[in-house]
């Protein structure tokens, strides 16, 4: 099941790119939260090459098993005090949203010398239950950034709000392109805009459409998550 599963989101994203809506190469993050160690050996056989993990306590121990085999993200919103234990171990931190954490993670990397890659984590839809910068502080927040020598922001992360049919969240994607597209026209220190990681199982064929390079991808790749 899980190689047909991502089978079809290969297909997808094939289909999406042949209709014109992207050029570059999308990276499919499988979002292992809660699933078993064999599907996701299942995944890394069938060619998944990134897994992102949204808490600590479970990243830690999937790191111990599966580091080396495959690259690992942390995609959910980071406590400050935690942050030690995914520096330098995870590829990409895409949460970053708040100057605490920056500040906190640019200590730790400079402790053991990595320089830590991270996406700013924007809160397009104002949801209060959605973690995130809003649009109107990023301009402060890269400020911080490019003060930063530990710390190098790889491009832009959104979790788009559930609405039943996806096509309505087609807004929040094409806003956050917007704002990658602009970002990137700048020279900043520290920053550089290669990922636009946005779409999860639900939404993820618009998000392609709006020209997402990276989608977080857990039932669709796994089944149900069991809780
Ligand atoms: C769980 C999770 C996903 C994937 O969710 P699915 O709906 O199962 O694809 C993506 N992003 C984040 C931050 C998550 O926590």
């Amino acid at each position: 099941m899980i190689k047909e599963n991502i089978d079809k989101i290969r297909n997808d994203i094939e289909t999406i790119r042949d209709k014109g809506f992207s050029d570059s190469g999308v990276k499919i993050v499988a979002a292992s939260k809660l699933q078993d160690s064999q599907k996701i050996y299942d995944a890394i056989k069938y060619g998944i090459e990134d897994i992102g993990e949204n808490r600590v306590q479970e990243f830690k121990p999937k790191y111990e098993e599966f580091q080396g085999l495959v690259n690992f993200h942390l995609i959910g919103s980071l406590q400050t005090n935690k942050s030690k234990d995914v520096v330098g171990k995870a590829k990409l931190i895409h949460s970053m949203d708040r100057p605490s954490l920056l500040k906190e993670i640019e200590k730790r990397s400079s402790m053991i010398d990595h320089v830590q890659e991270v996406l700013l984590q924007i809160n397009i839809s104002k949801e209060d239950t959605k973690s995130g910068l809003y649009v109107d502080e990023i301009d402060d927040f890269i400020g911080l950034v490019e003060k930063c020598k530990y710390v190098r922001v790889k491009g832009l992360m959104t979790m788009a709000p559930h609405y039943d049919n996806p096509e309505e969240t087609r807004w929040v994607f094409t806003e956050l392109k917007h704002i990658f597209d602009e970002l990137s026209k700048i020279e900043y220190n520290n920053i550089d805009m290669e990922y636009l990681s946005m779409g999860m199982t639900h939404d993820y064929k618009i998000a392609l459409e709006c020209g997402s390079n990276m989608i977080r991808i857990g039932s669709g790749i796994f089944g149900e998550r069991v809780y």
